[in-house]
């Protein structure tokens, strides 16, 4: 296989426009991305094409929890069983961007499905056939207090459990890389805008358009055997241009809020609220909480508002009014140094409106909608590597039906590992790969930890770009960890197109401190020297960012 050279959006593009494949996936998600790879693993000729960034949608912006799912247990039991399988494979095909976590649970009298007396039985059952990092237990609230000072309002019991974190969007970015690797093409900002149909009405292909923000605009169609819808929250809109008119979709919209804080020690805290009702405190990176998150019905009627999710004022004091009443006094509003929303893609099956929005399902469904286009949706992110079995199963199964002559090697996703993962233990090649970087590019070690974090085997390519060129070894931002040579990397090899892209998905410094307004300049000049962007796209790269900035965040302070 010749050695694999990353994202180039030209050379992808060219063969995708006017190309015909077995499979055209729409969509370039974590569900997208795991339909792309696994495709192509079996041999299947396959394009995706994303409408905006790869992970722009629900993929960038979930709580971040590689998790079985603990108050599944009540509801979806089945989903806890797939879901805890699917956690160990992801924590040991991307340990770079995944790692096992513990979650603290306090119990107190109020929430009586997780009060004192019910905890160690809840902690039994989570484990129970679910292949845990390490078994539940029971903690010593006073010492856990003492360990942790801002959990101020006495728990009467505190439990133990392990889930997972990861960088949601870089991890799609590697499973999107890990089927480019494996022959996929792959294009973002590529919206597709209709649906080619044949004479019998069947699904052939689709239109779409390029937007590259440099690119002169043009409409380009790709044909394909089968065709597979994985839009996520615009599932109904992406069915509607086939034809489909009634909703498949309950969509939930959820919200985070973010603190620089380390107060929790690297641990998350679950804070339960009432009724099944679960929020999370969780350590999404060094020095940083993110707090979430809520889970009210959010109607899609419209592409413009799943686009920029806003987070409204009532959401963050609501929010923090939970936090007050397990930690009272410690995170106010002026300690909010960020906060995002998101929209689940839910199934809304027939009969369901009338449950709460956290007890609908989230299970997935997989279907031939009309006109022979193939749609998967529901499900999480931790589920996302089944999910795509089961629907390229399917969709093998359909193509082999129709030419009998079809051989394709079956599903390998369970035991592959994702672009960048390291072949050994994350902790003893870090240390290793960090001092190799160091000598390699003279980089500080705080720079050579994160890049090793965030590229994991690709950190090596970042840093000889530092060394051909040791300019780009300067912070982006000073007291951060992130260097000039991943903006050159990122245009280069991730198809990084817009400042949003890199500063929301190729790194996280939109949920930090500054949400990336202190690296616009830095940014938006190293990718316009890049991409050969004119003045005055760099002018509207910067406002365009600040206006994202502007929709999605209330003025709560
Ligand atoms: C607040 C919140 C918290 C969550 N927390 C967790 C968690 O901790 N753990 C977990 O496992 N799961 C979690 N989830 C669920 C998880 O994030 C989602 O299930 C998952 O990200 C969905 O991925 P997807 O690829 O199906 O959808 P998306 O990521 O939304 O991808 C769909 C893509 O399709 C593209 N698209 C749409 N229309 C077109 C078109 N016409 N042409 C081209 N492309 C198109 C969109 O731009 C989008 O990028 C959470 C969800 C939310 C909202």
């Amino acid at each position: 296989m010749p050695e694999y050279r990353g994202l180039d959006r030209a050379g992808h593009l060219e063969r995708i426009r006017g190309g015909h494949f077995q499979v055209l996936v729409i969509g370039g998600g974590i569900t997208g991305a795991g339909i792309a790879w696994d495709c192509a693993l079996r041999g299947l000729s396959v394009a995706l094409l994303e409408r905006t960034d790869f992970a722009a949608g629900t993929s960038s912006v979930s709580s971040k929890m590689v998790h079985a799912g603990l108050r599944y247990m009540v509801n979806d039991p089945q989903l806890v069983a797939e879901a805890s399988a699917e956690r160990r494979r992801l924590l040991a095909s991307g340990p770079h961007l995944a790692w096992p976590v513990e979650f603290l649970l306090p119990a107190y009298a109020d929430t009586p499905e997780y009060d004192a007396a019910a905890l160690p039985g809840v902690l039994a059952r989570y484990d129970q056939g679910h292949d845990n990092t390490a078994a539940g237990r029971m903690l010593d609230p006073a010492r856990v207090q003492a360990e942790m000072p801002l959990l101020r309002r006495n728990p009467l019991a505190v439990g133990s459990y392990w889930d997972g974190m990861m960088d949601d969007a870089r991890l799609t970015l590697e499973v999107i890389h890990s089927a480019a690797r494996a022959g996929a093409a792959v294009a973002n900002h590529a919206p597709v805008t209709g649906l080619l149909e044949n004479d019998s009405g069947r699904v052939v292909g689709a239109r779409f358009r390029d937007e590259d923000p440099a690119a002169e605009p043009g409409e380009y169609q790709v044909t394909a055997d089968a065709v597979v819808s994985a839009a996520g929250v615009y599932t109904d809109l992406l069915l509607g241009l086939a034809g489909r008119e009634e909703p498949v979709l309950r969509p939930s919209k959820g919200i985070h809020l973010v603190f620089r804080s380390e107060a929790t020690g690297g641990k998350a805290l679950v804070l339960p609220v009432g009724g099944n009702v679960l929020y999370f405190l969780v350590p999404f990176r060094p020095g940083y909480l993110a707090m979430g998150c809520t889970d009210t019905d959010y109607p899609a009627d419209s592409y413009g508002r799943l686009d920029r999710v806003p987070t409204t004022e009532e959401e963050v004091h609501f929010t923090l009014g939970l936090l007050e009443r397990v930690m009272p006094g410690v995170f106010g509003p002026a300690e909010v140094v960020a906060c995002y929303a998101g929209v689940r893609p839910l199934l809304a099956p027939p009969g369901e409106r009338s449950l709460s929005e956290s007890a609908t399902s989230r299970t997935h469904r997989i279907w031939q909608a009309r006109g022979g286009i193939w749609a998967v949706a529901g499900g999480k992110y931790t589920t996302f590597r089944l999910m795509a079995e089961q629907l390229v199963d399917r969709v093998a199964e359909d193509l082999r039906s129709r030419s009998p002559g079809l051989r394709l090697a079956p599903c390998t996703t369970a035991r592959q590992a994702y672009h960048g993962a390291p072949m050994e233990g994350f902790q003893a090649w870090s240390g290793r790969e960090a001092e190799r970087l160091a000598l390699l590019a003279d980089l500080p070690a705080d720079c050579c930890r994160h890049l090793c974090r965030a590229y994991g085997t690709a950190a090596v390519e970042v840093a000889a770009l530092v060394r051909e060129d040791p300019a780009l070894g300067g912070r982006i931002v000073s007291g951060r960890p992130f260097v000039r040579a991943e903006i050159r990397y990122a245009a280069e090899r991730e198809m990084c197109r817009s400042a949003a892209d890199f500063l929301v998905r190729r790194t996280q410094l939109r949920f930090l401190e500054h949400q990336g307004l202190d690296a616009l300049e830095a940014v938006v000049e190293g990718l316009g020297d890049r991409l050969g962007w004119s003045a005055e796209l760099r002018r509207r790269q910067a406002a365009d960012y600040r206006d994202y900035l502007r929709q999605v965040t209330p003025s709560f302070r």
